[in-house]
């Protein structure tokens, strides 16, 4: 076992768990060669295993050996198997939360949350997998005495794809990483996964893989069904994505990480599909009867949202349109003197907070921007900005719509809602868009919906989209570059379908026919 690094800022406090640094292969921790440091945002860093492409070849053999007999097991003991998985992470809640706060520098309020969500998706998949109607089981009965020709009979049941990829997401350590929702999904289809952990958070990943471990255990599970490799290497992504025997991806992260990687499946001798959940600037429409009513409150609600854990959720809403006027300036002042209260607050990564900075400076560098309020954020340190522009310059730059990942705003002031649906019509696909309005503002709202469907996985009224119910209804996906495949989506229980595949059978004899077709 590594010694603890001290993290040279920070006083070593005990830790209730002293991660061990090695990969999770198929039941087995492994060390690597090379070794990379942690870089937690308080508390010490430790030293992690490097992952290699060797590393991702024998877990990718482990997962399709694994899948001859996880694939075919029964709901139940899959069901079982994601509930014991829960209880083994709230088994580990405190050191989960400890070392997930020190990585990260969320604080330990919002990662107790996220524990909840994520095992909260475990049991939801449990239950969903168990009613079965997720396999959309169709049949048409054989007709022996059709004429022309008689029909034979078909059987309809959706079935696992094999080994998924997981890629976890810095930004979500708990709920969308290692044990998170692709995870969550892709075990209950039937589906074994290999992990690459996110580097910004690799002790989280390694307590989470404990708990899959343990849970692999006590379940008598192949232990091919799950292998997490910590990265530090860019190979280790390329080549799981490009293994011949991982069947599908998912993933969350940055345009450019999710287009490259992306890329390469559709390269692949055989392609397979990548769920690749990228950026997104998340357009809230304001419309007059609703600003006028509510423009302080709005305001400050906005401000809110944009800074929670600063800003680093997807659904963050970076741009507010709304109509020039008296209204739009109450409520640029309202969101303004809010925005005046937030405190510096520590970004996931030194490369994340400087990624902030430099989306700052982008618009900071034009002269078609005007600041509102203007802060610097120093180190790894976040505070609140906030620009406006005009319509016309917003549609004839497309630098203005691109997302600055954190706490930065961006107002967009039009001329009339004719213009406002113009710009709307100028977004790029979004994971969600947002109306706020009040009963007046109906006709406008009703232009508006049909666009923003065509733009986003999510339609919101009168809400922020910061908060993502983890439901059977949700959508967190959209068209592109908000998601790469925007007939999906990455929380909910239809998130399990990406991880599926239609087979239809023929003529099969009663004896043949898969038990989940009658269960
Ligand atoms: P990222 O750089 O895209 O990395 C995500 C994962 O993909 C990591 O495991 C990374 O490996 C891997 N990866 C990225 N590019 C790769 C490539 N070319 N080849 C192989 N592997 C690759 O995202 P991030 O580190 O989480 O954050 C960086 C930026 O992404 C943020 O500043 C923000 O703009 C955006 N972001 C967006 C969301 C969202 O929800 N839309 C969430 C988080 C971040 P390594 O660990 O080895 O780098």
């Amino acid at each position: 076992m590594q010694a603890p690094l001290l993290f040279t800022e920070q006083k070593e406090t005990e830790m209730s768990f002293t991660p061990h640094g090695k990969h999770l292969i198929a039941g087995e921790w492994v060390s690597g060669e090379s070794r990379f440091t942690s870089e937690p945002a308080h508390g010490s860093a430790y030293e992690f295993s490097v992952g290699t492409v060797d590393l991702v070849n024998r877990a990718a053999l482990a997962a399709e050996e694994a899948f001859w007999s996880y694939g075919w097991a029964s709901r139940e003991d899959r069901a079982t198997f994601l509930e014991t998985i829960a209880d083994e992470i709230e088994a580990r809640a405190e050191a989960i939360t400890e070392i997930g706060s020190s990585e990260t520098g969320l604080p330990a309020a919002r990662l107790q949350g996220e524990r909840g969500r994520t095992t909260g998706q475990l049991r939801l998949f449990a239950a969903h997998i168990r009613k079965g109607d997720y396999l959309d089981r169709r049949h048409d009965a054989a007709l022996p005495d059709r004429q022309p020709l008689p029909r034979p009979d078909l059987k309809l049941l959706e079935r696992p794809i094999g080994p998924v990829a997981v890629f976890g997401a810095s930004n979500f350590p708990l709920a969308f990483s290692t044990a998170g929702g692709d995870t969550a999904a892709a075990l209950a289809a039937g589906c074994p996964v290999v992990v690459k952990g996110h580097s910004a958070h690799p002790g989280t990943g390694e307590i989470i893989a404990e708990a899959v471990h343990a849970a692999i255990a006590k379940c008598g599970v192949h232990p091919g069904v799950f292998s997490l490799i910590q990265g530090g290497r860019r190979d280790v992504g390329t080549a799981l994505v490009q293994h011949p025997l991982i069947r599908a991806v998912g993933f969350t992260g940055s345009l450019a990480g999710g287009r490259a990687l992306f890329d390469l499946c559709a390269q692949r001798p055989e392609p397979i599909p990548f769920f690749g959940e990228l950026g997104s600037v998340n357009p809230m429409f304001i419309l007059p009867e609703a600003a006028k009513a509510r423009a302080e409150a709005l305001g400050q609600a906005w401000a809110g949202s944009l800074t929670m854990g600063a800003g680093q959720f997807c659904t963050n809403p970076g741009i507010a349109v709304v109509i020039d006027g008296p209204d739009a300036d109450r409520l640029i002042a309202a969101t303004k003197e809010a925005l005046a209260k937030i405190g510096p607050q520590p970004m996931l990564t030194p490369g994340i907070a400087q990624a902030y900075q430099d989306g700052q400076a982008r618009l900071r560098g034009r002269n078609s921007v005007k600041a509102v309020f203007e802060s610097t954020s120093e180190g790894r340190n976040a505070l609140p900005n906030l620009y406006e522009t005009s319509g016309a310059e917003f549609l004839a730059d497309h630098a203005l719509s691109e997302e600055v990942f954190g706490p930065l705003g961006l107002v967009v002031r039009v001329g009339s809602a004719d213009e406002m649906q113009r710009l709307a019509l100028g977004f790029e696909g979004q994971l969600t868009a947002t109306i706020h309005m009040d009963a007046g503002d109906t006709p406008a709202a009703q232009r508006l919906l049909p666009v923003l469907e065509r733009k986003a996985g999510r339609v919101l009224v009168n809400g922020f989209p910061t908060g993502v119910e983890v439901a059977d209804a949700m959508v967190h996906g959209g068209p592109y570059p908000a998601s790469t495949n925007f007939g999906a989506t990455s929380v909910g229980t239809l998130s399990i379908r990406r991880f599926l595949r239609p087979v239809s059978y023929q003529n099969l004899p009663e004896a043949l026919v898969p038990a989940d077709f009658n269960a």
